[in-house]
């Protein structure tokens, strides 16, 4: 079994609103997956029910080959979307109440807890309550409880909402060991900063439906468009209709220090950039020469556009 996790057709209506439709997805071990979609997509829905904390209407989940059952609560740890910590507990006390519950002893939990609070610079929290912390600190608190009793697979749903740009940092790097280690991780987002970063596959969902999935490497390719950033100087006048004719030119902009003429090419299916290097030397001297590659964004917004 490669997938730790598959959903199968999983369909989730809410009266007469259907929330998810027949998505499946299929999560690779040891990859980071991440789940992605706009607001109100059904990312959240769709965790809720890996988590057993709904019930799909239809379709099935199985985790590392079996039926999803209440036992394999344990191989997961959950960070939900609507963080939530006991006020008036002292964040020590609260940690290692969290961690009991998922079935280490108070010693176990005591020492690992120590590992994190050591690793995230947060030991001197332990006796502070929950309510004195910042939304991002207790953030950082729930985050260390959803990993701490290594569970094979992660599900963090909108993990870097609320961090500033430095923890949010801290917490993708901390991801990314995360999987170093062996972890399977799903995290949901509707921004795509952290994506190419992280991800090593993808779903798109919007408005309930799968609209894309696959790595990400392979969805790139299939959203490129074999467009070349150029810069070229030359003495030849009319280059830049030459280049609008032949290669459908669009104005390009990146920064440096000449004035060159500087146009995004696109070359025809199945001919080389090498062809268009060459052409482009006998006219002058070439730049910059860049193949320009869709961003996660990018195709976030052409997928939802197509749809
Ligand atoms: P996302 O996480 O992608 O932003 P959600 O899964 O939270 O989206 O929500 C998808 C849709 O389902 C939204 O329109 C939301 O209002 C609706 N929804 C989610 N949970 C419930 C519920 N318990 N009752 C009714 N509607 C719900
Ligand atoms: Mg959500």
């Amino acid at each position: 079994m490669s997938n730790l996790l598959e959903t199968h057709q999983v369909s989730k209506n809410f009266g007469d609103f259907t929330a998810l439709n027949q998505v499946s997805i299929a999560v690779p071990k040891g990859s980071i997956f991440g789940l992605l979609g706009p607001n109100g997509a059904g990312k959240t829905t769709l965790i809720r029910i890996i988590n057993q904390i709904t019930m799909p209407d239809k379709g099935s989940v199985l985790l590392d080959g079996e039926t999803l059952a209440p036992h394999h609560i344990q191989h997961i740890g959950y960070l939900p979307e609507e963080r939530g910590l006991y006020k008036s507990m002292k964040v020590g006390e609260q940690a290692l109440y969290l961690a009991q519950l998922k079935g280490m002893s108070k010693a176990e939990a005591k020492v690992k807890l120590k590992y994190w609070f050591d690793r995230l610079e947060i030991g001197d929290w332990w006796h502070k309550k929950i309510q004195e912390l910042s939304k991002g600190m207790a953030q950082k608190i729930q985050f260390v409880v959803t990993v701490l009793h290594s569970p094979k697979l992660l599900i963090f749903d909108e993990p870097f909402s609320g961090f500033d740009p430095i923890n949010a940092n801290l917490i993708k790097d901390e991801i990314l060991e995360l999987k170093r280690q062996g972890a399977t991780i799903i995290f949901s987002t509707h921004r795509m900063e952290s994506v190419e970063e992280l991800c090593d596959h993808i779903a798109l969902i919007h408005k309930s439906n799968k609209i894309l999935d696959g790595p990400l490497n392979d969805i790139k390719k299939q959203f490129k468009s074999n467009t070349y950033e150029v810069g070229i100087k030359s003495g030849q006048a009319n280059l830049e209709q030459e280049l609008y004719d032949k290669f459908q030119a669009q104005p390009a902009s990146f920064k440096t220090l000449d004035n060159e003429l500087k146009l995004n090419l696109k070359i025809a299916e199945g001919s080389s950039p090498n062809e268009l290097l060459n052409f482009l030397t006998t006219k002058g001297e070439v730049t910059h020469f860049v193949e320009l590659i869709p961003s996660a964004n990018d195709i976030f917004i052409q997928a939802v556009k197509n749809n």
